[in-house]
């Protein structure tokens, strides 16, 4: 398992910098997170003992289940939230999280801009947009984009440092990733949070500095989460 693991890890190393070599980016300003949802503990730590630093869960109960044990043993762990938060869980999310990739309402917005003054915590916010426009999807529609952003940082001081997306299932991800590559320099944010297992060399080409890659690293999950 082992061994599977940390060859899967480096391959997928190997790849982000030929990737950047390939567009002309240094392969040391991408961060891979770790996507590392429904793995145990177990799991996670061999990933850690190779150095790794950077994880990201999209669940806040699973991650607070398994996380502090973790972060009280290894030094330097970020931790990234990419799935949807509920409101509910955002006093959860702010105590756990360094970043969170899934901004996508005011509602949301004004409930972490409170939870963080009370806990005198700043997270990393990315604002998720629904890029393919498709209605099961979460995310910010892209003509509120302007007016949300503003919103964010501008009425509440929230610390947006970029976007991020999930391009539709199936089809060529590159024109979608343009699309997002697009409005983030369109707003001056300087990060891009795109590309997992399937397309991330592709991402990388659009400027993505934030991979989220989980079944390239940990292998197939065995349930769908
Ligand atoms: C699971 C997940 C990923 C990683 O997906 P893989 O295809 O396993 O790399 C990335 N982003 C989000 C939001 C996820 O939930």
């Amino acid at each position: 398992m082992l061994a599977g693991l940390s060859s899967r890890y480096v391959e997928v190393c190997n790849k982000i910098e030929v990737a950047a070599e390939r567009a002309g980016r240094s392969g040391a300003r991408i961060t891979l997170l770790a996507v590392s949802k429904t793995f145990s503990a177990e799991s996670i730590c061999p990933l850690l003992d190779l150095g790794h630093v950077s994880f990201a869960e999209n669940r806040v109960q699973e991650a607070v289940e398994k996380w502090p044990a973790l972060l009280g043993a290894y030094e330097g762990i970020e931790l990234h939230l990419v799935g949807a938060l509920q409101s509910n869980k955002v006093r959860a999310a702010v105590e756990l999280f360094d970043f969170i990739h899934s901004l996508d309402r005011e509602r949301l917005a004004r409930r972490l801009a409170e939870e963080m003054r009370i806990q005198a915590k700043s997270l990393r916010l990315f604002i998720q947009i629904n890029i393919g426009e498709e209605s099961q999807k979460a995310g910010v529609a892209l003509g509120e984009l302007d007016d949300f952003y503003n919103y964010s940082v501008s009425d509440l001081g929230l610390d947006v440092i970029g976007l991020t997306g999930i391009p539709p299932y199936g089809v060529n991800p590159a024109p979608y990733f343009a699309l997002l590559q697009k409005r983030a320099v369109g707003l001056g944010l300087a990060h891009l949070s795109m590309g997992m297992s399937a397309d991330y060399e592709t991402a990388i080409a659009f400027g993505a500095d934030y991979l989220r890659v989980g079944t390239a690293i940990f292998g197939v999950r065995d349930s769908q989460a």
